[in-house]
């Protein structure tokens, strides 16, 4: 090799290394970056497929002399031709001049990062200032791993770029010229179906470690891959969810598993750990077989609850985290009635509430929901009374519609008669002469009580040794 190649790929290699270390020197506000801009018609955004309400706030904005876009998963969701569940729009006015461009129908709310919400025909839409990478990593003094904690300076469209978490969540909508602008590889990602973080995805995941959670739900959401390198950094990094509070892992546990795919999410948290940080009683459970059959309870009740979504049907956190937590409150039960002689409602009574205070530290379920949660649980053994006056006086239960639902489920699941489920699924049909001859003498219904651990297979099997 000459002299002059060598020294060539020598200055070609220092260049290389010196844009690197400035494009790095992201807490010191040195971006470098030189986006891509999609022009109108290289996509397929149409203005047609964005709510009015999201256009008017835009437009208003742009003739205030601001400049406005709309970001995240509203421009990822119409790029995909999905129908975008909503639209966020992010723009260089500062809050304050937010509220001079909407004057009374805008709103400022958040006190640590505040944020404009503005009334526009019936909707609200979100106005957020470009948001800056902030320059102060607050490490946690405890464990030290960096935890970002102040995150409240303004900045520009770039910075705001960078600390979003996905390159496909990293998009802008320019209501100036409605192109696209693209500041990371956000296009082609898109169109290769993977979801790659902004920057190193080990210091991404240390800042947030939600980001976890939020790769799992849009790759079962999107059906897209997370990329390698961040899906091996998960089940090494998925301990880190003990940092984030309570609260905000209840409010993605509903985002989790009320997104209509809760099924493909909930295996691959447990593909990916992560499951194990959010329920770890759960967990312990599905790890072991039950008279040699594997626990199906938890995927029959989410795909329930992907059903009724996909049939528009409401569903309810309480229903929710009643699934989730069964299998632990269930076995704590058997063990309070078979160790320690406690009557089955008794015995449900105290395991609900002894693995709802041990699941609360990591998921922190309101109170409300809790509440109804319990009563799920502990009419499951009142199903069981078919004589006298009982059946009727369930019915008219405040939870007998639920109760009943998650009775149906545990039939499915093989852990509770399904002639039990179907006996109620057509007495709640019946009128009251039909109903009347269905109540059994009450000789007879305990006897179905004692039958009822063995409907998962028919006979007990003898253990495999
Ligand atoms: P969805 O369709 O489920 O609402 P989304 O991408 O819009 O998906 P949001 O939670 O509404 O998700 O967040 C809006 C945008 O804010 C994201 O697209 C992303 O750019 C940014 N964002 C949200 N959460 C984080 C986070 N934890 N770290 C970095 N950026 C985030
Ligand atoms: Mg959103």
């Amino acid at each position: 090799m000459n002299f002059w190649l060598i020294a060539r790929n020598f200055a070609a290699a220092f260049l290389l290394a010196l844009l690197d270390a400035l494009t790095k020197g992201r807490s010191k506000g040195t971006i470098i970056r030189t986006p891509s801009i999609i022009a109108r018609p290289d996509h397929n955004i149409s203005r047609a497929n964005i709510s009015r309400s999201a256009l008017r706030v835009l437009y208003q904005l742009r003739e205030a002399g601001f400049d406005a876009y709309l970001v995240g998963g509203g421009v990822r969701d119409l790029l995909l031709g999905r129908e975008p569940k909503d639209f966020d729009v992010v723009t260089n006015a500062h809050p304050e001049q937010v509220k001079d461009v909407f004057g009374r129908n805008c709103h400022l709310i958040g006190r640590r990062f505040r944020l404009a919400h503005v009334r526009s025909g019936r909707d609200i839409v979100e106005v957020a200032t470009f948001r800056a990478i902030p320059n102060e990593y607050a490490v946690d003094q405890e464990t030290g791993n960096g935890m970002l904690l102040r995150d409240n300076v303004y900045g520009t469209i770039e910075e705001d770029a960078l600390r979003r978490d996905f390159t496909v969540n990293a998009l802008y909508y320019n209501i100036a010229d409605f192109s696209v602008v693209d500041y990371g590889s956000g296009m082609a990602d898109l169109r290769a179906g993977m979801l790659r973080l902004l920057g190193d995805p080990e210091v991404r995941f240390r800042e947030d470690p939600v980001r976890m959670l939020r790769a799992v739900r849009f790759a079962a959401k999107l059906g897209f891959n997370i990329d390698a390198a961040s899906e091996r950094l998960m089940p090494g990094m998925a301990s880190l969810m003990q940092e984030v509070p309570s609260a905000r892992l209840f409010d993605e546990c509903l985002k989790l598993f009320h997104g209509g795919q809760a099924v493909e999410t909930f295996e691959k948290l447990r593909h990916y750990r992560l499951f194990d940080w959010l329920f770890p009683e759960t967990e312990r459970c599905l790890g072991e077989e039950e008279e040699h059959f594997p626990i199906t309870f938890v995927i029959h009740g989410l795909a329930n609850t992907d059903a009724r979504i996909q049939e528009d049907k409401p569903v309810t956190p309480a229903f929710l985290f009643a699934v989730l937590l069964w299998e632990p409150v269930r076995r704590l039960a058997e063990e309070y009635v078979e160790n320690d002689g406690l009557d089955e409602v008794l015995a449900l009574q105290q395991a609900g509430s002894e693995i709802l205070t041990r699941s609360l530290e990591r998921v922190a379920i309101p109170k409300r929901y809790s509440l109804d949660m319990r009563e799920i649980w502990q009419l499951q053994p009142r199903f069981e009374g078919r004589s006298g006056k009982r059946p009727q006086r369930l019915l008219t239960h405040p939870r007998f519609r639920a109760a009943y639902d998650f009775l149906v489920l545990r039939a499915r699941a093989g852990e509770a008669e399904q002639e039990l489920a179907d006996w109620w699924t057509r007495f709640q049909a019946s009128g009251e002469e039909v109903q009347r001859t269905m109540i059994m003498p009450s000789g007879e219904e305990s006897g179905r009580r004692k039958r009822r651990r063995r409907s998962r297979g028919g006979k007990k099997q003898t253990p495999v040794t």
